[in-house]
């Protein structure tokens, strides 16, 4: 971390600070794991500080020390106000654009708080007094971890702070499988697990509580599969009504995407999510290698990510925007087999 970052955080923490953190709409367990993570340290140091999110959050996730007290834009609209109107310093965390929170933008927008940044998207946006941004992290989670070394607290990690950062690092690195997972990462992590984070409870409680719903989603998913050799792409679709017909759940299709990438030859997938309420087609991206999903999104799909991993939308219904992404295909060919 940056020296004058270092020093302009420790200005404003000198005294203890009502603080409010922010993670993005949608949050994955990275928004939730570094997001508490950072509360409870600023907390045993003294700080006022409150969890915020624009909407709730998977239930596979609601068993990390203090889920409960995370404050939902979407149910509790004054509290969240009121928190942001007190706030002294708001920490945004996981995600590079203000825009990224939904509704809550335009209330974050208009705070008087100084914001300071932590995250590792691409093309962070400048509106924060500090920015810690480093798009080579594999989490937010992990910058979280040296946030605290920087400001001299590694001895002040406590077993659920260990768990909550844990639980970022593992879900953002699909357990320590993608490139961005260094030997940085491992060492990070030996030192949660040395701070009491139970790595194996860790995964059973992420990994191992499917529902039988969410694995009959998952079959569907999987017959809805569609491969384009000549493009090295597949993708793979659900319509609101397949949802509907299997008691679709937030975090339900997580994971879902890395099925059609892990096909032999693909370097580019999608899943296609219908959400009739929103009236929107949800698209997360992924690819392998030197193709950059956090262009396509941006510039097909109203959004972004990273490299390798980013996420967008569409207006249109689930078939039509299936049939619009078939349609801007082929001037990709030679980037989809650039690197075969
Ligand atoms: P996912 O596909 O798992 O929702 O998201 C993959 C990555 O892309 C995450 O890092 C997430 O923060 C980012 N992402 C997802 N949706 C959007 C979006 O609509 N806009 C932008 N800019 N990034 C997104
Ligand atoms: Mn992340």
């Amino acid at each position: 971390m940056d020296k004058d970052i270092v020093a302009t955080v420790n200005g404003l923490l000198k005294t203890p600070k009502n603080i409010v953190i922010v993670g993005h709409k949608n949050p994955d367990g990275d928004a939730v794991g570094s997001c508490l993570g950072l509360s409870f340290f600023l907390k045993q140091r003294g700080h006022k500080a409150q969890v915020v999110m624009p909407n709730d959050f998977p239930n596979f996730l609601k068993w990390i020390p203090g889920w409960e007290d995370i404050l939902h834009f979407d149910k509790k609209e004054s509290a969240v106000r009121e928190a942001i109107h007190a706030a002294e310093i708001i920490f945004t965390l996981d995600f590079n654009d203000l825009d990224r929170t939904g509704n809550l933008s335009e209330v974050l927008k208009n705070a008087k708080a100084p914001f300071v940044m932590i995250d590792h998207h691409l093309q962070p946006s400048d509106y924060a007094v500090a920015t810690y941004s480093d798009t080579s992290m594999s989490s937010t989670a992990q910058m979280v971890f040296h946030f605290i070394e920087a400001l001299n607290g590694v001895d002040e990690i406590s077993p659920e702070i260990a768990t909550q950062l844990y639980v970022g690092i593992m879900t953002d690195t699909g357990s320590f499988r993608f490139p961005a997972t260094t030997a940085t990462t491992h060492r990070v992590i030996a030192s949660l697990i040395e701070k009491g984070a139970e790595n194996s409870k860790i995964h059973e409680n992420v990994y191992d509580t499917n529902s039988e719903d969410r694995m009959k989603l998952l079959g569907i998913a999987l017959n809805n599969l569609r491969v384009f050799p000549e493009y090295r792409t597949a993708f793979i679709s659900l319509s609101q009504k397949e949802l509907d017909n299997n008691n679709f759940k937030k975090g339900d299709t997580e994971g879902f995407v890395n099925y059609a990438l892990s096909l032999s030859g693909v370097i580019f997938a999608l899943i296609f999510i219908e959400n009739k309420q929103e009236g929107i087609t949800k698209i997360s991206l992924r690819s392998r290698g030197s193709f950059s999903v956090n262009e396509f999104a941006r510039e097909h799909f109203n959004g972004g990510g990273h490299a390798n991993a980013a996420g967008g939308r569409s207006e249109m219904s689930l078939l039509k925007t299936i049939q619009h992404f078939i349609s801007i295909l082929p001037p990709y060919k030679n980037a989809l087999n650039h690197d075969a």
